[in-house]
């Protein structure tokens, strides 16, 4: 007996050696110190230019032929207007009338070419929460240095400080070496086809590409939102999830509702979701979300580095408590979301058909096709009819943290915000525009240097979006130093 505690008392010594020693050993990835950068902005010509470009309700639909026209075009002679160098100096093509791509030609255009992307269309808003909103979503109020509106956040943001930090080099003289496209999109909170989608195929019916770098939305400076990380933590988005939505329907005789079956067409389409939900999809930690706790956890005091560190030993348990919460479960699993239900019209008549549709947000290593394979295979009725609805696409590649294209990042954003900011790799639960370079360029990221607080998540797509000018003032500064920053990029 007592050999054998003593065995065992070995055993968790040896252990817990290994633990402490592989804490104590870990390096931090974090970039180097750098010299500040200064660069006077015009707040108050930035407020008013970002202002006014929020009033153009250049919504998406899923109908197509509910979109305003009109409302792009407003915004289009508004930049024109505004950015008047951009608009001289750059090639402007329309792409399906309403995306945009300028072309800014380099001093050499031998080399791979850099992209930045934005997208134009933002999400409607919620009928009936109109009243909510403090101020109306598209006046583009500004009040104590905030501006608020539909897509201050999600992503005129973007496509204005890209558009402001172009027309500030270009008035500073500045000659990028690579070619610089900017590309803004018009569809992308409906998938993108026709915007980013059809620029990448006219790219690759150029011959443009590969390129050096692409930087697109989905990334934001977190402020708080990272348990046992102090202070603000940039997160670059690396790789996006993939996405499917699944139509299952039930067909079959109607009747009265005094002679029913067992199971109605509704019942048996209630039951098929039921199996879905309880099997989800298998939980896989790897790629994209490990990245982002190698590169915390250097960074976090002893107990909580020591865990993340000897993964070899507590992946189980990590895996376990970020399943806990749905934002932070979605990194480790494909998600499955009934979100549409259709069936039945009358109460005493049977349904002759009853539609669901369930979608899926795909993790890396897994596809379209197998997603929809594990669907059927778990549904196991052949009374329900499955089918892809959507702009299905697999899950992106990942683009690497370490290289040239990531470590440019990380020394802007210390040129601009200073060396305490921290910079983290992760992994996009959502979907951006960017999916449409996946194996067009090494360096890949979704980022954009908006501070985000606890409640800031919710402003995306929510009610009461809204920007803080000082966050949109240092975002111009990092676009500005960026594009620079290119020049310095390796051949
Ligand atoms: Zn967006």
């Amino acid at each position: 007996m007592k050999r054998i505690a003593l065995g065992i008392l070995a055993i968790v010594a040896v252990l817990a050696a290994v633990v402490v020693t592989r804490a104590l050993s870990l390096d931090s990835l974090q970039p180097g110190p750098e010299t500040p950068v200064t660069l006077q902005v015009d707040r108050s010509g930035l407020a008013a230019r970002f202002s006014q470009a929020l009033t153009y309700p250049t919504i998406s639909h899923q109908d197509r032929s509910d979109v305003d026209h009109e409302a792009f075009f407003g915004l289009h002679a508004h930049f024109a207007a505004s950015y008047p160098l951009v608009h001289e100096q750059l090639a402007l093509e329309k792409v399906n009338d309403l995306s945009l791509l300028y072309t800014w030609a380099g001093s050499n255009p031998a080399l791979a070419p850099v992209l930045l992307m934005g997208h134009q269309d933002v999400v409607p808003v919620i009928p009936g929460t109109e009243a909510d909103w403090v101020h109306p979503p598209f006046a583009g109020t500004i009040e104590n240095d905030v501006i608020w509106g539909r897509g201050a956040l999600d992503d005129k943001s973007s496509v204005v400080t890209i558009l402001e930090a172009v027309e500030l080099l270009l008035a500073a003289d500045f000659q990028p070496i690579r070619t610089v496209y900017l590309a803004f999109g018009h569809d992308e909170e409906v998938g993108g086809p026709e915007g980013a989608g059809r620029i990448a195929e006219l790219f690759d019916e150029r011959g443009v590409g590969p390129f050096a770098l692409v930087l697109d939305e989905g990334g934001a400076i977190a402020d708080g939102l990272v348990p046992g990380v102090d202070g603000k933590v940039a997160i670059v988005g690396i790789a996006e999830k993939g996405f499917i939505s699944l139509e299952l329907k039930v067909e079959g005789a109607g009747g009265h509702s005094s002679t029913p079956p067992a199971h109605t067409n509704i019942g048996v389409l209630a039951a098929a979701i039921q199996r879905l939900e309880n099997n989800p999809f298998p939980v896989r930690l790897g790629g994209a979300s490990l990245e982002m706790f190698r590169y915390l956890a250097p960074e976090m005091p002893f107990m909580p580095r020591a865990f993340l560190a000897n993964l070899w030993l507590f992946k189980p348990v990590l895996a376990r408590l970020l399943l806990a919460d749905p934002p932070s479960a979605a990194m480790v699993r494909t998600t499955t979301a009934a979100t549409i239900f259709h069936g039945g019209v009358k109460d005493n008549v049977l349904p002759i058909n009853a539609t669901a549709v369930v979608n899926f947000r795909i993790l890396p290593g897994e596809t379209t096709a197998s997603v929809a394979a594990r669907v059927a295979e778990i549904i196991d009725d052949e009374r329900v009819q499955i089918r892809d609805v959507s702009t299905s696409h697999n899950p992106s590649a990942i683009s690497t943290p370490d290289g040239p294209g990531f470590d440019l990042i990380g020394k802007t954003l210390r040129q601009v915000k200073g060396d305490d900011i921290m910079l983290a790799p992760y992994l996009v639960v959502g979907g951006t525009d960017a999916k449409y370079y996946s194996g067009k360029s090494p360096a890949v990221f979704r980022f954009l240097p908006i501070e985000i607080g606890a409640d800031g998540m919710q402003l995306v797509h929510g009610t009461n979006e809204r920007v803080d000018l000082d966050s949109l003032a240092d975002a111009v500064r990092f676009m500005h130093q960026f594009i620079r920053n290119t020049n310095d990029l390796p051949e």
